[in-house]
């Protein structure tokens, strides 16, 4: 498993779901690994050794190290080692505006988004996703930070100026009121959903993240949510995920996609062995070679 904290939640129940399989699983630091990129020899060193040859590789890369994180788990894709997620499919999660373009692509409901790189289009920006209020979000960000309710034009207006002196990436949304402050987390593995929670922001908080201090049960949602969560998973490519969906009245749209979903939240709220289901998809998965995109 590639992380660098083991002391985190989603990292200790990996690693005990994995022994309570029989398997034997190491932790390695990401960040400590260096590699060599000769031809036909892809090896990866860590503490001064080459690794070992694994069979599965478990990729919990935190979002800030996104670019080194990437290069180890291609390293070890290049090696034939079958990855829980393909570096390619992070990296579209990664990006919330790559992500959200495949979706579209692949015709899945979305808030009405939009994202200009000009300082001069901001009114077309604002006008194009429909007027406030309006939801300025940072391209890169996560657990919430970075998430803005701009309730007039011109508000808007100046956080996305905001942004833009800062130099940052962003992009606008339509802000789905009717959500009401919550939004629904599912976990897709392999291609089937496996948990669901709701998640609901605090007293006068429109962002649900558990981490601003956000609250989570256990939902039953409808089968068209359940298709909408698989179907983005597949668009991504990844195998495991966290779906974000925001209920909008036309439908569920879908906010983002998480390759690395906290476990935390989702364990407690609906008692569910999610760890588990994730070692037992590499269980029948992780076969030699099996990796289809090997970083391109
Ligand atoms: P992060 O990746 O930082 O968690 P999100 O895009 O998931 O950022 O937004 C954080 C929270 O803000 C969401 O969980 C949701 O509750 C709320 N939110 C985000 N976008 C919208 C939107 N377009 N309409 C309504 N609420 C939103
Ligand atoms: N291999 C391409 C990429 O990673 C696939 C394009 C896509 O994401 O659909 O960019």
């Amino acid at each position: 498993m590639l992380a660098r904290n083991p002391n985190l939640y989603s990292h200790r129940r990996l690693e005990e779901a994995a022994e309570e399989r029989g398997h034997e699983l190491h932790i390695i630091n990401t960040l400590r690994c260096y590699m060599n990129i000769a031809s036909r020899r892809p090896e990866i060193y860590y503490n001064g050794e080459k690794l070992p040859h694994y069979d599965a590789v478990i990729p919990r890369i935190g979002a800030s190290v996104t670019f080194y994180g990437l290069a180890v788990l291609r390293q070890f894709e290049m090696m034939g080692v079958y990855p829980l997620n393909e570096s390619v499919a992070i990296g579209r999660s990664r990006d919330k505006l790559r992500s959200m373009q495949i979706l579209a692509r692949d015709g899945i409901g979305l808030p009405v988004t939009t994202f200009a790189h000009d300082p001069k289009q901001t009114e077309e920006v604002v006008r194009l996703a429909g007027g406030a209020p309006l939801v300025v979000k940072l391209l890169e960000g996560t657990q919430g930070i970075g998430v803005v309710l701009a309730d007039t034009d011109r508000s808007a207006k100046s956080v996305i100026e905001a942004f833009r002196g800062a130099n940052v990436n962003i992009l606008v949304q339509e802000f789905i009121k009717e959500a009401g402050g919550s939004d629904i987390r599912v976990l897709v593995i392999g291609g089937k959903v496996v948990a669901a929670m709701k998640r609901t922001g605090a007293e006068g908080e429109f962002r649900s993240n558990l981490h601003r201090g956000g609250s989570a049960q256990t939902v039953k949602i409808s089968p068209e949510e359940r298709s909408t969560a698989v179907r983005a998973a597949k668009a991504l490519g990844l195998n495991v995920c966290g779906v974000d969906m925001l209920r909008a009245n036309h439908g569920a749209v879908i906010m983002e996609v998480n390759s690395s979903p906290g476990l935390e939240g989702v364990e407690k709220a609906t008692g569910i062995d999610i760890a588990g289901r994730m070692i037992e998809f590499l269980e029948k998965e992780a076969k030699p070679g099996k990796t289809r995109t090997r970083g391109k």
